[in-house]
């Protein structure tokens, strides 16, 4: 996997293409097709142990469930929304919303 110059990806299945748009690569299960995120010795549905297959996951999603932190370690700016999000793909992902309209108080 190739990334953009000076970037690196901060989880390792986050792929940053130097002509494209960043997104989140799945492991697909060759056998059932269950997703997953990260490397996988066995899946987690049927239990074949592979081969998997590298998928582009969807960049959008819909919202789970999220918290709004107001606190958190030292020079991390807050508030920012925690969050976890439905991929269509079949699996969920814990993220940080970006770009949200601040309507809190
Ligand atoms: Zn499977």
């Amino acid at each position: 996997m190739s990334a953009a110059p000076g970037r690196r990806p901060i989880v390792p299945f986050l792929r940053l293409p130097p002509d494209g748009e960043p997104y989140l690569a799945g492991q697909r299960c060759t056998a059932c097709r269950a997703v997953f995120l990260g490397r996988r010795l066995a899946c987690g549905r049927c239990t074949a142990r592979g081969p998997f297959e590298e998928i582009r996951l969807s960049r959008s999603g819909t919202l789970w469930v999220y918290s709004i932190v107001h606190q958190s370690s030292p020079g991390v700016p807050v508030p920012y929304v925690a969050a976890i999000v439905d991929l269509p793909e079949g699996l969920s992902v814990r993220c940080n919303l970006i770009d949200v309209a601040r309507r809190w108080r």
